[in-house]
């Protein structure tokens, strides 16, 4: 199920990353900064627990996080939003999975991917800030379905329609997350009108 996120924030700093002048620097913190906002919204439904402690008052009946947060950014785009989440869960796990797209068939390609050990018990949040295709997105979910990942949520920043459809329809059960859904893909598998290659914006490449 798609979550568009609406906040004039999350608006203010993706139109920062859409603007063909901003440079890497300014790219980089802004999408550290979007993807902390995101946080906010993506654990909303994260389960607490009833802990006693004590205030320097009296003992107080309160409630702290149960859930057990694994990240797993896409490489190369997805690791520049994992700092600006890990900051606000230090304690979350972080995993990583390598893919690529073909320039040719445009279809994903996977080299590379290392969890943490039992992901059944973890929220795992699979992070990569442009949802095109939704190749890369679709096998990445099934990848950690495979290894055992209990619930699992898509935090994207910018989709196309054909994305979400793509993702919706491998995996109906997944939530997904997005702060623009955008009008369509080019002919070269680019979101219009999107922001560009997010990873060579990022990295500077
Ligand atoms: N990946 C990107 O970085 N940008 C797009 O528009 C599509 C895929």
């Amino acid at each position: 199920m798609l979550n568009l996120i609406k906040h004039p924030l999350l608006t203010h700093k993706l139109a920062i990353l859409r603007r063909k002048e901003t440079q890497t620097k300014e790219f980089r913190e802004t999408l550290k900064e979007i993807a902390a906002l995101m946080a906010y919204e993506i654990t909303r439904d994260l389960p607490t627990k009833k802990v006693t402690i004590e205030t320097p008052i009296e003992t107080c009946l309160t409630e702290e996080l149960a859930a057990e947060i694994t990240l797993v950014p896409v490489l190369r785009a997805g690791l520049g939003m994992v700092e600006g989440i890990s900051e606000l869960i230090p304690t979350a796990r972080i995993g990583h999975i390598g893919m690529y797209r073909d320039h040719n068939t445009l279809k994903p390609v996977a080299y590379y991917s290392k969890f943490p050990p039992n992901m059944s018990d973890s929220t795992v949040m699979v992070l990569d800030p442009m949802l095109a295709t939704g190749g890369s997105s679709s096998d990445a979910i099934k990848i950690l379905k495979d290894n055992g990942a209990g619930i699992i949520k898509l935090v994207c920043i910018v989709g196309s329609p054909e994305g979400v459809e793509h993702v919706s329809k491998d995996h109906p059960d997944i939530q997904i997350y997005l702060v623009g859904l955008d009008e369509k893909l080019n002919q070269n598998g680019y979101i219009v009108p999107g922001l560009g290659d997010a990873g060579d914006r990022l990295f500077g490449t």
